[in-house]
Order: structure tokens, then C-alpha cells, then sequence
């Protein structure tokens, strides 16, 4: 065919087809924004929300829903939507559920920028987004008012460390007719069964553990119940969330080696956490896995593991010159957001301009531990400290 058309048209309609029986171990990576049919009548017979067919790169190409269907299997739940954020996740579940007039609960502790996306919607969309203490548990019951539609959890918050009791507030949820979305991130989907918990929708930053690369952002959510996955196939399509298929082939790459970076991430963490409990330059650790941090006996209860992001809070005595020192010093620790990566990383954090309640004296830094070996980052850790005091 391609010899009878000019060069313009022969350049684009060349003969290739993808391979058929070509077994590779890792998916193709398929662009598209275009996707073709056979006929109109196949056109118009394609549904973009069963995905039994392809109908538009927006709504997916084999690579993308690859990854969807392996998302759903680790997270135990059926359908799952990407976003090109996990924020952008968190935008989707909060728009698809909730209109004028409702009201949405989150945690005090909630990941900040949803936080700041709750008091949008409150101050220009007419919802009204309300915090609640994280460790509240079965108490939730006392804020639900008639118009609450959604409750949002984080297990744990993912700078102060509280774990909450994800059973206790979905059972009363559940009562009301209330959805709760739970932003997994730190379990992975692997370390908490979400949905054999009571949670409704599952929500994932990629970014974090799934990539593993520091160098991708993208976002997921999951659910078990077609109908509500349905509302939320809504909202990704009116907003146009699109991801492209090169980072999904990064997270597709990295999925394989999920559970074996997170143990060893969870290892290295709880040694550096139970020897930073040692050190009199800090008054507390917060790390779910530790007697003593807000919530460990629902972590101990309701996890299989942890993640390697936890928290310290210097002695009072310390002044935020010392510990911003402290921060500078670090060397294999590298100063930046985000978490999940190889390189550990470590930021301080302002929280009493995050949270209404925060009862806590002392500078809070929080650790990204990464995939060096321990001893190297407790030894960084122990110069950065006399660093500080000197
Ligand atoms: C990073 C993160 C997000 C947002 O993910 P992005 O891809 O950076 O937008 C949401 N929740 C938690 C707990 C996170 O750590």
C-alpha cells in the first residue's frame, strides 16, 4: 500500500501492527491519544467506561490498563483510575463525590495540599470541608451532620504519624450511609488491607513507593463497587486526567520490586527510629511502629508492616537555628519533598501553622529512609547532631 501514496501520507500509514505472540516480560508501551476503529458501527458500539475496548487515549491504552488492573489486584479491590498526581487523585475523589451543600470531614493531620483543596471547595464551591482529631476513632460519630457525604482518613497522616482507627470510623460511616476514602500511601497497598477494613475508596500516590524512582508523579484511585467507581470515571473524564505512558511503563517497571524495596525501607527505618528513641537531642519519635507513637496499637492491630517515612521531635531545647543546622549538615540525607525513593531525604516542618491542635513542643523533622545502608545514615545522623550542639 504504502508505495501508491506521496511521502506525507506513506510516512504516517506505514504497515505496521503491534506483535501478537511476542512474549516479552513487560508490557508495550503504547501512546495514544487517537485510536482507530474498524467501522462507525464499531465506534459507536465502544464504551469508554467498561474498557472491554480502547476508545480514546484519555481513557487508556493496553499499557495503562496494565497498570489499573494490577493496582486493583495489589490493593484487593476491582477498579482503579490513574491520575497524573496523587493530588490530582485526591481532586478527583473530592469532585466526583461531593456538590454544593455537602459537607466532607478530614483528618487535622491530612496531607496539606488536601487540606488546602477542602478549604477551596469550602471558601468556592459551597461544601463544607471540616477537621477532625486523626485518633477520634468511633467518636467521628459526633460530627456527622445530614449533609455529610464523605470522610476522608490517612493511615498514617503522613508528617505527624497518627494512626487511626480506620474500622471504628468506617462501621460508623458505614451506619450512615457515609463513603470513606483512605489515602493508603504509606501502607503501599501492601501493609493495610483497605477494603477488608471497611474503607470505600482507596486513593495512592505512585509517586511514593510504586515508583520508587523519585522521579514520576501519579496517582490512583480504587474501588470495589462499580456504581461509585462509575461517579468517579465521571469526574476523570470531565476533568481530562490523562497520564502519559512513559511514566506509566516507570511505575510498571518498578511494581515488580514493590514489596522487597518496602521491607527493606521498613528494616532501615525502625533501626534508625528505635536509636534516634536513644538520643537525648530528641524528646519523641513518631513511628507507628513504636510503643509510644499516637496509634500503635491500631498500627499493631490493623498492619502487616511500615513504611520507612517517620518523624522526630527535637527537645524544646533546641532552637530552629539548631535544627535547621542539623538539617544542612546531613549528608546522605538530601533536603527535599516527596518520599519512596532510593536517596533518603529529611524536612523540617513548620506544624503549628499546619494543624488546629498540635500539643507538641520541639522542632518536628521528618526522615525519608532510603535504601543505603543503615549504618551509613545513623553515623550522618550522629555528625549532624554534634554539629547542632556545637
Ligand atoms: C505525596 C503524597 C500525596 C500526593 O502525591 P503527589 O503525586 O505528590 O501529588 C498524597 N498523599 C500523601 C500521603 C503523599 O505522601
Amino acid at each position: 500500500m504504502a508505495n501508491k501514496l506521496h511521502i506525507n501520507t506513506s510516512l504516517i500509514h506505514s504497515d505496521y501492527s503491534a506483535p501478537e505472540d511476542f512474549g516479552a516480560l513487560q508490557t508495550g508501551v503504547h501512546h495514544a491519544s487517537t485510536v482507530t476503529f474498524h467501522n462507525v458501527a464499531a465506534m459507536r458500539s465502544r464504551s469508554w467506561q467498561d474498557k472491554s475496548a480502547y476508545t480514546y487515549g484519555l481513557h487508556g491504552t493496553p499499557t495503562s490498563f496494565t497498570l489499573e488492573a494490577r493496582l486493583a489486584e495489589i490493593e484487593q479491590g476491582k477498579y482503579c483510575l490513574l491520575a497524573p498526581s496523587g493530588l490530582a487523585a485526591i481532586a478527583m475523589v473530592n469532585l466526583a463525590l461531593l456538590q454544593s451543600g455537602d459537607d466532607v470531614l478530614l483528618p487535622d493531620n491530612v496531607y496539606n495540599p488536601n487540606r488546602e483543596l477542602g478549604d477551596w471547595l469550602s471558601k468556592s464551591f459551597g461544601v463544607s470541608a471540616r477537621y477532625y482529631d486523626p485518633l477520634i476513632g468511633a467518636g467521628i460519630a459526633g460530627l456527622i451532620q445530614d449533609n455529610t457525604r464523605l470522610i476522608w482518613t490517612e493511615a498514617p497522616g503522613s508528617v505527624t504519624m497518627e494512626v487511626p482507627d480506620i474500622p471504628a470510623i468506617c462501621a460508623v460511616a458505614k451506619a450512615k450511609g457515609i463513603l470513606v476514602a483512605l489515602d493508603n500511601t504509606w501502607a503501599a497497598g501492601i501493609a493495610f488491607s483497605a477494603f477488608e477494613h471497611g474503607v470505600d475508596i482507596v486513593m495512592q500516590a505512585l509517586t511514593k513507593y510504586q515508583s520508587g524512582g523519585s522521579d514520576v508523579l501519579m496517582g490512583a484511585v480504587i474501588t470495589r463497587d462499580q456504581a461509585l467507581n462509575s461517579r468517579l470515571q465521571d469526574a476523570h473524564m470531565r476533568l481530562g486526567m490523562g497520564v502519559g505512558m512513559d511514566d506509566v511503563y516507570l511505575v510498571l517497571r518498578s511494581l515488580s520490586s514493590l514489596k522487597l524495596r518496602f521491607d527493606a525501607h521498613d528494616q532501615s527505618a525502625r533501626k534508625i527510629a528505635a536509636w534516634l528513641q536513644t538520643r537525648p537531642e530528641i524528646s519523641k519519635v513518631l513511628h507507628p511502629a513504636l510503643a509510644g507513637s499516637p496509634g500503635h496499637e491500631l498500627w499493631q492491630r490493623d498492619f502487616s508492616g511500615a513504611a520507612g517515612l517517620f518523624s522526630v521531635l527535637f527537645d524544646p531545647r533546641y532552637t530552629e537555628a539548631q535544627t535547621d543546622r542539623f538539617v544542612d549538615t546531613l549528608k546522605l540525607f538530601k533536603i527535599g519533598f516527596s518520599w519512596g525513593g532510593a536517596h533518603s531525604l529529611c524536612v523540617p516542618y513548620r506544624i503549628k501553622h499546619m494543624r488546629k491542635n498540635w500539643p507538641h513542643e520541639g522542632i518536628l523533622v521528618r526522615f525519608n529512609i532510603g535504601l543505603e545502608d543503615a549504618d551509613d545514615l545513623i553515623a550522618d545522623i550522629a555528625r549532624a547532631f554534634a554539629a547542632m550542639a556545637g
